[in-house]
């Protein structure tokens, strides 16, 4: 173990108010591509580039495009946690860790045993219909040829994922910005803190212990604590 990633443990050891904000690379050793890695979606050749795909006006105007893309590159029925997921369940758990703040919309946090997550970015598990509410699971999504539609009203269906153009949702900014400004240790994960307003968040953290763990430098290396350059799920068994 390195001499950061031991501070980190120390750190840990004695407290019990941890705050964690994480993004795609949290999953990447689950094997779900992040953005923007080498090989993450953004060095993918598409038509059109993902934050296109992804955006509000992009499902209404072409859907069936949207869909192409996002059964592909967003859905991965088969992915498991990995030592970072696990290691935060534990944590919470033990009654060290106050949150999970995360920009992933896999669901892996709940998967892994996480209870206290706040997805800013909403869920690939959930999909409503846009007519009459109903809803569906992401395997009836997987399922469906094209565009999937309601099997009571043959609405249109959509993802409860927050879309480019998309608001968030004020409760759950609320519940994170709380957890961030009360936090006693934030440890940052697998995010290029590039998305806005998702990293804007992480300037409610006023402790002493702002701790960044990624594979790359990030934005924001300069005003943190602590730096741990790696892949998380491995930093985060040693802990
Ligand atoms: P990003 O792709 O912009 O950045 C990922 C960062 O994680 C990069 O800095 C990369 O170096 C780092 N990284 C990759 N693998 C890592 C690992 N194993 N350990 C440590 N660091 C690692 O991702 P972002 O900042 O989350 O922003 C992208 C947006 O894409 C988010 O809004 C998110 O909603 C969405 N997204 C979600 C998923 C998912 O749900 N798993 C996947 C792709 C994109
Ligand atoms: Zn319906």
């Amino acid at each position: 173990m390195n001499e950061q990633t031991a501070q980190l443990r120390k750190w840990i050891e004695e407290s019990d108010n941890i705050v964690f904000f994480g993004g795609a690379g949290v999953s990447t050793e689950s094997n779900i591509p992040d953005f923007r890695s080498v090989d993450g979606l953004y060095n993918q050749q598409y038509d059109y580039p993902p934050e296109t795909i992804l955006s509000h006006t992009f499902f209404v105007r072409n859907p069936e495009e949207f869909y192409r893309f996002y059964k592909n590159k967003m859905l991965f029925p088969d992915a498991m946690p990995n030592g970072a997921h696990l290691k935060l369940a534990e944590w919470e758990q033990q009654g060290k860790l106050k949150a999970v703040i995360t920009q992933n919309i896999d669901g892996l946090h709940q998967a892994a045993g996480s209870r206290n997550v706040y997805e800013l970015h909403g869920s690939v598990h959930r999909n409503f219909c846009m007519k009459c509410g109903k809803f569906f699971s992401p395997e009836y999504i997987a399922a469906a040829e094209g565009i999937p539609h309601c099997d009571k009203c043959s609405g249109m269906i959509k993802p409860d994922v927050v879309l480019y153009e998309e608001g968030l949702d004020s409760d759950i900014i609320s519940g994170a910005v709380a957890a961030i400004r009360n936090a006693d240790i934030l440890i940052i994960g697998g995010t290029s803190l590039a998305v806005y307003p998702a990293a804007g968040l992480i300037d409610y953290y006023r402790g002493n212990k702002l701790v960044l763990v990624n594979k790359s430098s990030t934005l924001r290396d300069n005003m943190a604590d602590l730096v741990i350059n790696g892949k998380i799920g491995e930093v985060f068994s040693q802990l």
